[in-house]
C-alpha cells in the first residue's frame, strides 16, 4: 500500500500504546539497548501525510515528521518510486571506488538551492553529526586554525566531536567524555530570556560574543562559528533580530568561517529553503541532513569552493556517503519540495499554528512563549507567573496528546519546550484536531 493512500484520519481503536506495540516493547527490552529512548513507543506499520499508523490499527497525528525528516512525508510515492529504481539497478559501490551520477546531480543541486550564489562545492556524507564534523574539518583545514565557537543551547550530535559542541549535558553528554579540545561557548541570542528584553537582545549579544572570541580566544585562532540558525533541541530558539547578521560579519571579517546547521532548518521548513535566508544571511558552509532524502539517510556539507577544496584528496569521504538510494530519494524530495510549493505550504502551517497557539498563550498563563517560522513552532512552558521553566506541565501535555493519538515532541535545555514540526504535506484539517487535543491538554491541567 503506498503511503499516499494511509487515510488522512485520526483512529484511536486500542489503549495507546496498543497490546500489539506493547508487545513488541517487551521484545525490545531485551534486545535493544537501553539508551535508546523512544517518545511515543507505537510501533509504526506504515505511514504518510500526516499520520502515523501503528502495528494495533491507530492512527496518530504527526507533529515531529521523524524530527523534522518527513518534510515531503513519510512515504511520498515519487521519493519511494525513484528510490526503488535506484536499488533495483545497484544498492552500493561507494562513491570513492567507483562513483556515479546521482551523487554529482544531488551535489548540484546542493550547491544552487542553498544561500549564495558563489562557486560552492558539496560532500555528502550519512548523518547529520557526520555534516557538522566535515564542516569543522574543512573550516580548520581551509583556514590552519583550531578553535571553534559554538552557542548555549547548541545542539549538533552524538558523535564524541558533536556531542562536545552539544551544549546540554543530560543526556547526551553525561559520561561520555572526554571531548574534543578547542571548542568555546558563547551566550545564545534568546530573546525570551535575554535579561534587558526581546527587542534588545540581538545586537547586545551579537556585541557581547564579538567581545569574549576576541578577548578569551583570539579572533585570529578561531576557525570556524557553528550555529543553527533556529535552535532546534535546545529549545527552537530563534535568534534574536540582527544576531545572525551581525556575527557573520564578525566572521567574515576576521577570516572565520562561518557555518550554517541547517540540519534541522533546512529543506522548506522555517518557509524559507534554509532559515539563514530569513535575514539575508549567507553562510561560508551549510551542514544539512533530516529533510534532504525524504527519510533516507543522507546528509551533506556546501560551501564556498575555495574552503571546501582546500581539503588534501582523500581527506573528504566515507563508506556510505552519498549512498545512491538516497541521493535518487534526495533528487525527488527536492523536486517535490519544489513542485509541490512547500516553502510556501511551510508558511501557511505556521500562520495557521502559530495564530492558534497565541491564542492558546492569552488563555493560559503556563504558555510562557510562542515562537517559531513557518512549519517549526514551539511554546515555552512556565509557572509562578514569571519565566520559571515547568516541565511537569510539559510532561502533562504531552501524556495527554500522546495518549489520544497526537505525536507530540519536546525540547529545551530546561525541558519545558513543546516542540512542533508536522509534515509540510500535512492538511490544515488534521492540523486542526492535532491543536484541538493540544488545547484540550491545557484545558485538563
Ligand atoms: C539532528 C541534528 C543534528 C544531528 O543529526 P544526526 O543525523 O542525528 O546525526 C545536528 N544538528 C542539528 C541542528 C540537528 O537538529
Amino acid at each position: 500500500m503506498a503511503a499516499t493512500e494511509v487515510a488522512q484520519s485520526r483512529r484511536i481503536v486500542t489503549g495507546i500504546p496498543g497490546p500489539k506495540s506493547l508487545a513488541i516493547q517487551e521484545r525490545r527490552r531485551s534486545a535493544v539497548a537501553q539508551g535508546v529512548g523512544s517518545v511515543l513507543p507505537v510501533y509504526v506499520e506504515r505511514a504518510g501525510g500526516g499520520i502515523v499508523e501503528d502495528v494495533d490499527g491507530n492512527a496518530l497525528i504527526d507533529f515531529g515528521s521523524g524530527i523534522a525528516v518527513a518534510n515531503v512525508g513519510n512515504a511520498d510515492p515519487r521519493v519511494v518510486e525513484r528510490a526503488a529504481e535506484q536499488l533495483g539497478r545497484f544498492t552500493h559501490t561507494c562513491f570513492m571506488v567507483n562513483p556515479y551520477e546521482a551523487y554529482v546531480d544531488v551535489c548540484e543541486a546542493l550547491n544552487r538551492i542553498t544561500p549564495g550564489d558563489h562557486e560552492k562545492r558539496s560532500v555528502l556524507l550519512n548523518s547529520g553529526a557526520e555534516a557538522v564534523e566535515n564542516a569543522v574539518k574543512v573550516a580548520r583545514s581551509a583556514t590552519g586554525r583550531q578553535a571553534v565557537v559554538v552557542f548555549d543551547h547548541a545542539y549538533h550530535g552524538r558523535t564524541n566531536l558533536t556531542m562536545g559542541l552539544t551544549a546540554k549535558n543530560m543526556p547526551y553528554k553525561q559520561g561520555f567524555g572526554p571531548f574534543a579540545g578547542e571548542i568555546h561557548r558563547m551566550p545564545m541570542a534568546y530573546p525570551y530570556r535575554w535579561p534587558t528584553g526581546p527587542d534588545r537582545c540581538g545586537p547586545e549579544a551579537a556585541a557581547m560574543v564579538a567581545d569574549q572570541i576576541t578577548k578569551q580566544i583570539g579572533a585570529s585562532n578561531v576557525a570556524a562559528v557553528v550555529i543553527e540558525p533556529i535552535q532546534g533541541e535546545g529549545g527552537l530558539i530563534e535568534p534574536g533580530a540582527g544576531f545572525l547578521p551581525a556575527l557573520a560579519e564578525f566572521c567574515r571579517s576576521n577570516g572565520i568561517v562561518f557555518v550554517a546547521d541547517e540540519v534541522q532548518t533546512g529543506f522548506a521548513r522555517t518557509g524559507h529553503m534554509f532559515a539563514c535566508e530569513h535575514e539575508g544571511v549567507v553562510p561560508d558552509l551549510v551542514a544539512t541532513a533530516k529533510g534532504i532524502a525524504g527519510g533516507l539517510p543522507l546528509a551533506a556539507v556546501t560551501g564556498r569552493a575555495e574552503l571546501m577544496d582546500a581539503v588534501h584528496g582523500g581527506g573528504l569521504g566515507g563508506t556510505y556517503g552519498g549512498n545512491p538510494a538516497a541521493c535518487a530519494a534526495a533528487l525527488a524530495t527536492l523536486e517535490a519540495i519544489g513542485s509541490d510549493g512547500l516553502v510556501e505550504r511551510a508558511r501557511e502551517i505556521g500562520d495557521l499554528m502559530l495564530g492558534r497557539l497565541r491564542e492558546l498563550a492569552a488563555r493560559y498563563e503556563v504558555v510562557g512563549d510562542v515562537r517559531g517560522r513557518g512549519a517549526m513552532v514551539a511554546i515555552e512552558l512556565v509557572r509562578d507567573g514569571d519565566r520559571t521553566p515547568d516541565p511537569e506541565a510539559l510532561a502533562k501535555v504531552l501524556s495527554y496528546c500522546h495518549s489520544r493519538g497526537l505525536v507530540l515532541l519536546s525540547a529545551g535545555t530546561y525541558g519545558n519546550v513543546i516542540r512542533m514540526l508536522p509534515p509540510l504535506v500535512i492538511g490544515d484539517e488534521l492540523l486542526h484536531e492535532g491543536l484541538d487535543l493540544l488545547e484540550e491538554a491545557f484545558a485538563q491541567l
